[in-house]
Protein backbone atom coordinates (compact mmCIF):
# COMPACT_ATOMS: atom_id res chain seq x y z
CA UNK A 1 0.00 0.00 0.00
CA UNK A 2 1.75 3.16 -1.29
CA UNK A 3 0.81 6.35 0.98
CA UNK A 4 0.63 9.95 -1.07
CA UNK A 5 0.50 13.17 1.30
CA UNK A 6 1.49 16.82 0.86
CA UNK A 7 1.07 19.42 3.65
CA UNK A 8 -0.43 22.55 0.50
CA UNK A 9 -4.04 21.71 2.26
CA UNK A 10 -2.83 23.83 5.31
CA UNK A 11 -3.22 26.96 3.11
CA UNK A 12 -7.10 25.69 2.70
CA UNK A 13 -8.07 26.96 6.10
CA UNK A 14 -11.87 28.39 6.14
CA UNK A 15 -12.61 29.84 9.29
CA UNK A 16 -16.69 28.79 9.22
CA UNK A 17 -19.26 27.30 6.85
CA UNK A 18 -23.20 27.68 7.26
CA UNK A 19 -24.60 24.37 8.65
CA UNK A 20 -28.41 23.70 8.62
CA UNK A 21 -29.08 27.69 9.21
CA UNK A 22 -25.63 28.09 11.63
CA UNK A 23 -22.68 30.26 11.16
CA UNK A 24 -19.83 27.50 12.50
CA UNK A 25 -16.07 26.46 12.51
CA UNK A 26 -16.00 23.53 9.51
CA UNK A 27 -15.87 20.13 10.30
CA UNK A 28 -13.78 19.55 7.67
CA UNK A 29 -10.58 21.02 8.71
CA UNK A 30 -6.57 20.85 8.59
CA UNK A 31 -7.28 18.40 12.25
CA UNK A 32 -8.46 15.74 9.70
CA UNK A 33 -5.41 15.19 7.83
CA UNK A 34 -3.36 15.34 11.08
CA UNK A 35 -4.95 12.63 12.97
CA UNK A 36 -4.80 10.73 9.96
CA UNK A 37 -0.86 11.15 9.23
CA UNK A 38 -0.38 10.20 12.67
CA UNK A 39 -2.35 7.06 12.12
CA UNK A 40 -0.76 6.13 8.98
CA UNK A 41 3.10 6.90 10.50
CA UNK A 42 2.44 4.03 12.65
CA UNK A 43 1.71 1.80 9.68
CA UNK A 44 5.33 1.10 7.84
CA UNK A 45 3.66 1.32 4.56
CA UNK A 46 5.57 3.70 2.55
CA UNK A 47 4.99 7.49 2.41
CA UNK A 48 5.60 9.69 -0.73
CA UNK A 49 5.36 13.16 0.24
CA UNK A 50 6.34 14.80 -2.84
CA UNK A 51 3.73 16.71 -5.20
CA UNK A 52 4.38 15.69 -8.96
CA UNK A 53 1.88 18.20 -10.07
CA UNK A 54 -1.12 16.93 -12.27
CA UNK A 55 -1.27 17.87 -16.24
CA UNK A 56 -3.70 20.43 -17.30
CA UNK A 57 -4.99 18.06 -20.02
CA UNK A 58 -6.07 15.66 -17.19
CA UNK A 59 -7.51 18.31 -14.95
CA UNK A 60 -9.58 19.97 -18.02
CA UNK A 61 -10.71 15.92 -18.95
CA UNK A 62 -12.88 16.40 -15.82
CA UNK A 63 -13.55 20.15 -15.13
CA UNK A 64 -14.22 22.71 -17.48
CA UNK A 65 -11.84 25.31 -18.72
CA UNK A 66 -13.60 28.23 -17.70
CA UNK A 67 -14.39 26.39 -13.86
CA UNK A 68 -10.46 25.64 -13.61
CA UNK A 69 -9.96 29.36 -14.55
CA UNK A 70 -12.78 30.34 -11.46
CA UNK A 71 -11.29 28.59 -8.97
CA UNK A 72 -7.85 29.71 -9.93
CA UNK A 73 -8.43 33.46 -9.63
CA UNK A 74 -12.27 34.09 -7.97
CA UNK A 75 -10.20 34.49 -4.50
CA UNK A 76 -8.49 37.76 -5.46
CA UNK A 77 -11.36 38.95 -7.92
CA UNK A 78 -13.51 38.42 -5.22
CA UNK A 79 -11.20 40.96 -2.30
CA UNK A 80 -11.09 43.36 -5.24
CA UNK A 81 -14.58 43.80 -6.17
CA UNK A 82 -15.01 44.49 -2.23
CA UNK A 83 -16.20 40.86 -0.94
CA UNK A 84 -14.99 39.89 2.69
CA UNK A 85 -11.61 38.70 2.66
CA UNK A 86 -12.37 35.87 5.14
CA UNK A 87 -13.78 33.56 2.24
CA UNK A 88 -15.57 33.94 -1.08
CA UNK A 89 -18.96 32.40 -0.42
CA UNK A 90 -21.65 33.53 -2.52
CA UNK A 91 -25.25 35.41 -1.33
CA UNK A 92 -26.94 34.38 -4.54
CA UNK A 93 -27.06 30.63 -6.61
CA UNK A 94 -28.15 29.92 -9.93
CA UNK A 95 -31.02 27.45 -10.18
CA UNK A 96 -33.41 25.94 -12.11
CA UNK A 97 -34.56 28.65 -14.00
CA UNK A 98 -32.38 31.18 -12.83
CA UNK A 99 -28.92 30.27 -14.22
CA UNK A 100 -27.23 32.79 -16.61
CA UNK A 101 -23.73 33.14 -16.42
CA UNK A 102 -22.82 36.63 -14.67
CA UNK A 103 -19.05 37.49 -15.01
CA UNK A 104 -19.18 39.62 -12.22
CA UNK A 105 -16.49 38.70 -9.26
CA UNK A 106 -19.69 38.73 -6.95
CA UNK A 107 -21.69 36.87 -8.75
CA UNK A 108 -19.77 33.92 -10.54
CA UNK A 109 -19.06 32.23 -7.08
CA UNK A 110 -22.84 31.82 -7.31
CA UNK A 111 -23.26 30.34 -10.67
CA UNK A 112 -20.12 27.15 -9.78
CA UNK A 113 -21.32 26.40 -6.95
CA UNK A 114 -24.78 24.22 -5.63
CA UNK A 115 -23.95 25.23 -2.04
CA UNK A 116 -22.46 27.18 0.63
CA UNK A 117 -20.18 24.34 1.86
CA UNK A 118 -17.19 25.39 -0.04
CA UNK A 119 -15.59 28.30 0.61
CA UNK A 120 -12.89 29.89 -0.91
CA UNK A 121 -9.91 31.60 0.73
CA UNK A 122 -6.20 32.05 -0.58
CA UNK A 123 -4.85 29.08 -0.48
CA UNK A 124 -8.12 27.37 -1.65
CA UNK A 125 -6.66 26.54 -5.44
CA UNK A 126 -3.07 25.19 -4.16
CA UNK A 127 -4.93 22.96 -1.77
CA UNK A 128 -7.11 21.51 -4.54
CA UNK A 129 -4.55 21.49 -6.93
CA UNK A 130 -2.25 19.05 -5.08
CA UNK A 131 -4.73 17.13 -3.54
CA UNK A 132 -5.46 16.50 -7.18
CA UNK A 133 -2.01 16.08 -7.71
CA UNK A 134 -2.04 13.10 -5.24
CA UNK A 135 -5.04 11.36 -7.12
CA UNK A 136 -2.93 11.46 -9.38
CA UNK A 137 0.00 10.18 -8.35
CA UNK A 138 -1.52 7.62 -6.51
CA UNK A 139 -3.32 6.14 -9.29
CA UNK A 140 0.11 6.62 -11.88
CA UNK A 141 1.62 3.86 -8.96
CA UNK A 142 -0.88 1.28 -9.87
CA UNK A 143 -0.76 1.90 -13.80
CA UNK A 144 2.92 1.43 -13.27
CA UNK A 145 2.51 -1.73 -11.36
CA UNK A 146 1.75 -1.46 -7.71
CA UNK A 147 -1.00 -3.20 -6.24
CA UNK A 148 -2.75 -0.46 -3.97
CA UNK A 149 -2.09 3.06 -3.42
CA UNK A 150 -3.90 5.56 -1.13
CA UNK A 151 -4.02 9.07 -1.73
CA UNK A 152 -4.76 11.23 1.68
CA UNK A 153 -6.62 13.77 -0.35
CA UNK A 154 -7.73 17.32 1.79
CA UNK A 155 -10.10 19.00 0.76
CA UNK A 156 -12.15 16.06 -0.61
CA UNK A 157 -13.44 15.65 -3.91
CA UNK A 158 -16.60 13.59 -4.76
CA UNK A 159 -19.38 16.36 -4.67
CA UNK A 160 -17.12 18.50 -7.20
CA UNK A 161 -19.03 18.39 -11.05
CA UNK A 162 -17.24 19.26 -13.95
CA UNK A 163 -18.45 22.69 -13.35
CA UNK A 164 -19.49 23.06 -9.83
CA UNK A 165 -17.70 23.18 -6.09
CA UNK A 166 -19.84 22.14 -3.02
CA UNK A 167 -20.04 20.02 0.23
CA UNK A 168 -16.40 21.00 1.02
CA UNK A 169 -14.99 19.54 -2.56
CA UNK A 170 -13.38 21.62 -5.25
CA UNK A 171 -11.89 19.14 -7.65
CA UNK A 172 -12.90 16.01 -8.19
CA UNK A 173 -10.10 13.99 -6.78
CA UNK A 174 -11.78 10.04 -7.42
CA UNK A 175 -12.35 11.34 -11.62
CA UNK A 176 -8.71 12.39 -11.43
CA UNK A 177 -7.42 8.92 -10.05
CA UNK A 178 -10.07 7.12 -12.61
CA UNK A 179 -9.18 9.18 -15.52
CA UNK A 180 -5.34 8.20 -14.83
CA UNK A 181 -6.67 4.84 -14.51
CA UNK A 182 -8.10 4.38 -17.89
CA UNK A 183 -4.49 3.71 -19.05
CA UNK A 184 -4.79 -0.02 -18.08
CA UNK A 185 -8.75 -0.25 -19.57
CA UNK A 186 -12.44 0.06 -17.83
CA UNK A 187 -12.65 1.39 -14.18
CA UNK A 188 -15.04 1.11 -11.59
CA UNK A 189 -15.32 3.97 -9.00
CA UNK A 190 -17.06 2.56 -5.34
CA UNK A 191 -17.94 5.35 -3.29
CA UNK A 192 -18.66 4.51 0.46
CA UNK A 193 -19.08 7.81 2.24
CA UNK A 194 -22.01 8.21 3.62
CA UNK A 195 -23.00 11.37 1.05
CA UNK A 196 -24.18 10.59 -2.26
CA UNK A 197 -20.91 11.62 -4.98
CA UNK A 198 -23.00 13.45 -6.75
CA UNK A 199 -20.41 14.72 -8.67
CA UNK A 200 -18.09 11.76 -9.42
CA UNK A 201 -21.98 10.93 -11.35
CA UNK A 202 -22.15 13.99 -13.16
CA UNK A 203 -19.02 13.96 -14.26
CA UNK A 204 -19.45 10.20 -16.00
CA UNK A 205 -22.67 10.02 -16.19
CA UNK A 206 -22.80 9.63 -20.19
CA UNK A 207 -19.51 7.83 -20.24
CA UNK A 208 -19.19 4.13 -20.34
CA UNK A 209 -15.50 4.02 -19.41
CA UNK A 210 -15.83 4.46 -15.70
CA UNK A 211 -18.53 2.53 -13.75
CA UNK A 212 -19.74 4.49 -10.59
CA UNK A 213 -21.67 2.81 -7.57
CA UNK A 214 -22.01 4.37 -4.68
CA UNK A 215 -23.60 3.45 -1.71
CA UNK A 216 -25.04 6.38 0.59
CA UNK A 217 -27.88 7.48 2.96
CA UNK A 218 -31.09 7.82 0.84
CA UNK A 219 -31.16 11.21 -0.71
CA UNK A 220 -34.91 12.14 0.87
CA UNK A 221 -33.33 12.58 4.31
CA UNK A 222 -29.46 13.02 3.62
CA UNK A 223 -27.10 15.49 1.81
CA UNK A 224 -26.84 16.39 -1.16
CA UNK A 225 -31.03 15.24 -1.00
CA UNK A 226 -31.42 16.36 -4.99
CA UNK A 227 -29.56 13.92 -6.79
CA UNK A 228 -28.35 9.65 -5.56
CA UNK A 229 -31.84 7.95 -6.10
CA UNK A 230 -31.80 3.97 -7.40
CA UNK A 231 -33.45 5.26 -10.75
CA UNK A 232 -30.13 7.13 -12.00
CA UNK A 233 -29.04 4.34 -14.71
CA UNK A 234 -26.70 6.55 -16.75
CA UNK A 235 -27.41 8.42 -20.21
CA UNK A 236 -26.47 7.92 -23.45
CA UNK A 237 -23.69 5.33 -23.46
CA UNK A 238 -23.30 5.88 -20.05
CA UNK A 239 -26.43 3.77 -19.65
CA UNK A 240 -26.32 1.12 -17.26
CA UNK A 241 -22.89 2.02 -15.86
CA UNK A 242 -24.09 3.99 -12.96
CA UNK A 243 -25.68 2.68 -9.46
CA UNK A 244 -26.90 3.91 -6.49
CA UNK A 245 -27.39 1.87 -3.54
CA UNK A 246 -29.46 4.28 -1.04
CA UNK A 247 -29.30 3.08 2.34
CA UNK A 248 -31.98 3.99 5.58
CA UNK A 249 -30.47 5.76 8.31
CA UNK A 250 -29.10 3.88 11.04
CA UNK A 251 -27.82 1.30 8.94
CA UNK A 252 -25.22 -0.95 10.39
CA UNK A 253 -21.97 -3.45 9.72
CA UNK A 254 -24.45 -6.08 8.52
CA UNK A 255 -26.63 -4.03 6.04
CA UNK A 256 -24.04 -2.16 4.96
CA UNK A 257 -21.94 -5.26 3.83
CA UNK A 258 -24.71 -6.71 2.09
CA UNK A 259 -24.56 -3.75 -0.10
CA UNK A 260 -20.83 -3.76 -0.62
CA UNK A 261 -21.37 -7.52 -1.81
CA UNK A 262 -24.40 -5.95 -4.22
CA UNK A 263 -22.00 -3.49 -4.95
CA UNK A 264 -18.88 -5.82 -5.60
CA UNK A 265 -21.56 -8.39 -7.99
CA UNK A 266 -22.21 -5.34 -10.10
CA UNK A 267 -18.22 -4.34 -10.62
CA UNK A 268 -17.45 -7.56 -11.34
CA UNK A 269 -20.35 -7.52 -14.76
CA UNK A 270 -18.86 -4.21 -15.36
CA UNK A 271 -15.58 -5.93 -16.56
CA UNK A 272 -13.42 -3.02 -15.51
CA UNK A 273 -9.40 -3.27 -14.38
CA UNK A 274 -8.61 -0.93 -11.99
CA UNK A 275 -10.74 -0.09 -8.77
CA UNK A 276 -10.75 3.24 -7.39
CA UNK A 277 -12.44 3.05 -3.67
CA UNK A 278 -14.24 7.24 -2.79
CA UNK A 279 -13.39 6.63 0.87
CA UNK A 280 -15.04 8.34 3.15
CA UNK A 281 -15.47 7.57 6.66
CA UNK A 282 -18.31 9.30 8.06
CA UNK A 283 -20.54 6.10 8.09
CA UNK A 284 -18.53 5.69 11.61
CA UNK A 285 -21.55 5.44 14.41
CA UNK A 286 -21.49 8.60 16.03
CA UNK A 287 -19.95 10.46 12.81
CA UNK A 288 -21.53 14.41 13.72
CA UNK A 289 -22.52 14.55 9.91
CA UNK A 290 -23.49 10.72 9.82
CA UNK A 291 -25.95 8.29 10.24
CA UNK A 292 -25.31 4.88 10.18
CA UNK A 293 -23.97 2.95 13.14
CA UNK A 294 -20.90 1.54 11.42
CA UNK A 295 -17.89 0.08 13.63
CA UNK A 296 -14.61 0.18 13.02
CA UNK A 297 -14.04 -3.62 12.07
CA UNK A 298 -16.50 -3.17 8.94
CA UNK A 299 -14.02 -1.08 7.19
CA UNK A 300 -11.43 -4.25 7.79
CA UNK A 301 -14.54 -6.34 5.47
CA UNK A 302 -14.97 -3.65 3.08
CA UNK A 303 -11.36 -3.77 2.36
CA UNK A 304 -11.51 -7.39 2.21
CA UNK A 305 -14.62 -7.64 -0.34
CA UNK A 306 -12.80 -5.26 -3.04
CA UNK A 307 -9.36 -6.61 -2.34
CA UNK A 308 -11.76 -10.40 -3.25
CA UNK A 309 -12.00 -8.60 -6.52
CA UNK A 310 -8.29 -9.11 -7.94
CA UNK A 311 -7.76 -5.86 -9.29
CA UNK A 312 -6.00 -3.04 -8.28
CA UNK A 313 -7.35 -0.48 -5.93
CA UNK A 314 -6.60 3.61 -5.97
CA UNK A 315 -7.88 4.59 -2.69
CA UNK A 316 -9.18 8.41 -2.39
CA UNK A 317 -9.35 10.14 0.94
CA UNK A 318 -13.41 11.69 1.03
CA UNK A 319 -14.89 12.28 4.25
CA UNK A 320 -14.72 11.29 7.47
CA UNK A 321 -15.92 13.80 10.86
CA UNK A 322 -15.41 11.86 13.63
CA UNK A 323 -11.62 13.10 13.81
CA UNK A 324 -10.83 11.26 16.96
CA UNK A 325 -11.43 7.76 15.33
CA UNK A 326 -10.52 8.87 11.36
CA UNK A 327 -6.87 7.57 11.39
CA UNK A 328 -8.21 4.14 13.02
CA UNK A 329 -10.90 3.68 10.70
CA UNK A 330 -8.51 4.24 7.46
CA UNK A 331 -6.37 2.31 8.66
CA UNK A 332 -8.66 -0.64 9.29
CA UNK A 333 -9.95 -0.13 5.95
CA UNK A 334 -6.42 -0.26 4.28
CA UNK A 335 -5.28 -2.88 6.64
CA UNK A 336 -8.53 -5.10 5.06
CA UNK A 337 -7.15 -4.60 1.40
CA UNK A 338 -4.05 -5.28 1.70
CA UNK A 339 -4.42 -8.12 4.11
CA UNK A 340 -1.96 -6.99 6.59
ZN1 LIG B 1 -19.47 12.60 3.33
Amino acid sequence: MHIFRNDTHLQHAPVHEFYDGALIPPFESAERARIIDRALDATGYPIHETISGIPESLLTRIHTHDYIHYLQHIYARWCTAGGATEAVLPSTLAVRWMHRHSPHPLAEPGYYAFDLSAPIVAGTWQAARDAASMAYSASLAVVNGAPYAYARCRPPGHHAGSDMCGGYCYLNNAAIAAETALARGRVAILDIDIHHGNGTQQIFYARNDVTFVSLHGQPEVMYPYFLGFADEHGVGSGYGHNRNIPLALGSDDATFLRAIDDACAYIQSQHVHTIVLSAGFDTYAGDPLGGFALTRDCYVHIGRRCAALGLPIVVVQEGGYAIEALGDNLVALLHGISGV
